[in-house]
């Protein structure tokens, strides 16, 4: 069986006697590779590598580094296949697959985004003196990527902070190391060894990462609950955090909105990746006078579409991505209250892979289980309101804050609706929509700090104030 191996300090190193762990194919539910569980000593040497390699990689300009960047997003697209077909064999969904064009666009994005830092003017504020800000890379970031979109997720933390002039050591999900590898391989050909570090291993290496003195920042895309752990373990070390975690997205759909196109956008934005997106559309609230007609039209849609692997061109979409998240998601529908039911769906889908029936539940209460905490899952939940004020009472009532969709045909009701969501992102009309110029992150428990865009730079950067006396 194949063995992967990190990839530090320029180099593929094996990691010697360190555990490793199996790597299961979701399609299959069979093992494919193994991959090291990274112990303190491996982590210390990746800290160490990137440690390094920062002395020199922050004296790069942003043009230098910028060409390097772009360098290395062109030899992404052409290494599309290889990476591709990883990203299939560790996920079983096309959509992750799909996603890897994305990560070389927010490579080129990056690149350019950081010959354009801003800041205040130059000034004399106090006479005889000149005053400025410089923004400066914070050092080495430690990144805690998700198992979700692996390759995508691995640009997406790791540009920024490239493209501002730290160095990175990024650790994938046990589940998904691959891409993510084959990326920092890629990589190698273009930056200095040390400056993007990929180490494997699961929660203890994470910890580990987090607990480590060398990074400045700590970075996570992830669960709440480990969003806690990491945000409690870099606090001893006053570590700066970012923390882009889970959602529980509400999609408010009002009377007057167009009911056809509300059914395309629920089925496409829940149901993608297996509805494994911290934006699915699963929490549905909907106008009591439109409910019943608008739970008959999704029960059809969505029972007329089915998973399977990626090859299954009549598939929607792939797999849950390992044993844990089915047994997961299968939890929410086995202890469903009862006034709750399932209105089609419901249940795992064949007896190998994680596969899980597209679902939808209607009579929900805004206090269920179902209701107030993520399942990432392909798994819509249907709720009634009765008026604007309890839509948007019921929206804002959990602990995320991550994204949120609003349906209506009403101009100031959208006005309305976005200016009161207490969301990162509102969608009007439209989900899962990720213009790499536009911020994404959450507020409440959903974490605090921006990836993509300008705001996604800035995070990776320091303001230092200088004044100069002259005269
Ligand atoms: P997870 O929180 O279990 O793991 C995320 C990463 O953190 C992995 O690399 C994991 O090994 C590591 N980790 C886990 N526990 C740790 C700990 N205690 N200390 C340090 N590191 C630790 O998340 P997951 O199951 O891989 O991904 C699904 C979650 O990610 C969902 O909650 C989803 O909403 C969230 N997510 C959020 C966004 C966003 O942009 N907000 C995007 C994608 C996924």
């Amino acid at each position: 069986m194949k063995r992967l191996a990190n990839f530090v300090d320029g180099k593929s190193s094996d990691a010697g006697d360190s555990a490793y762990s199996e790597l299961i194919d979701p399609v299959t539910s069979e093992a494919f590779a193994t991959a090291p569980s990274s112990d303190a000593a491996t982590v210390d040497a990746a800290m160490r590598a990137a440690d390094a390699a920062f002395d020199r990689w922050r004296t790069t300009t942003p043009a230098e580094r910028q060409l390097l960047l772009l360098g290395l997003a062109d030899a992404l697209q052409e290494r599309l296949p290889e990476l591709r077909a990883a990203e299939l064999q560790q996920t079983g969904s096309r959509a992750a697959g799909n996603e890897i064009g994305l990560a070389g666009d927010q490579l080129r994005f990056f690149a350019g985004a950081a010959r354009t830092l801003g800041g205040l003017g130059a000034g004399e504020y106090v006479a005889g003196h000149t005053s400025y800000v410089r923004r400066e890379p914070i050092g080495v970031c430690a990144q805690l990527a998700p198992w979700n979109y692996p390759m995508m997720m691995a640009a997406m933390k790791s540009a920024p902070a490239l493209a501002a002039g730290n160095t990175v050591v990024l650790k994938p999900a046990e589940t998904t190391p691959a891409t993510a590898l084959l990326f920092a391989e890629i990589a190698a050909e273009f930056l200095p060894p040390g400056v993007l570090n990929v180490i494997c291993g699961g929660p203890e290496t994470g910890r580990l990462m987090a607990a480590h003195p060398v990074p400045a920042a700590v970075s996570l895309t992830g669960s709440i609950a480990t969003g806690v752990d990491v945000a409690t373990t870099a606090a001893a070390g006053l570590k700066r955090t970012q923390l882009e975690l889970g959602g529980k997205t509400p999609v408010v759909v009002f009377a007057d909105a167009d009911l056809d196109e509300v059914v395309q956008g629920i089925v496409t934005g829940a149901l993608s990746n297996a509805g494994q997106d911290c934006t699915a559309a699963s929490r549905v609230l909907v106008a009591a006078e439109v409910h019943d007609e608008l739970l008959a039209r999704l029960e059809a849609a969505v029972a007329a579409v089915r998973p399977g692997s990626p090859d299954d061109e009549g598939a929607l979409y792939g797999p849950l991505n390992n044993a844990a998240q089915l047994e997961r998601v299968s939890s929410f529908l086995e202890t469903l209250p009862d006034h709750a039911r399932i209105v089609t769906g419901g249940a795992r889908v064949g007896t190998s892979g994680y596969f899980f029936a597209p679902t939808v539940v209607a009579g929900v209460r805004g206090d269920d289980r179902i209701s107030t905490e993520e399942i990432f899952g392909p798994v819509i939940t249907v709720q009634p309101f009765t008026s604007e004020a309890e839509a948007v009472r019921l929206a804002n009532s959990v602990v995320h804050g991550l994204a949120s969709s609003v349906w209506t045909t009403d101009h100031a009701t959208a006005l309305r609706l976005t200016a009161r969501l207490d969301f990162g992102v509102v969608w009007v009309n439209t989900h899962l929509i990720f213009p790499t110029e536009m911020p994404h992150g959450g507020f409440k428990q959903s974490g605090h700090g921006k990836d993509l865009s300008v705001f996604g730079l800035e995070e990776y950067t320091r303001i230092k104030h200088v004044t100069q006396r002259y005269g």
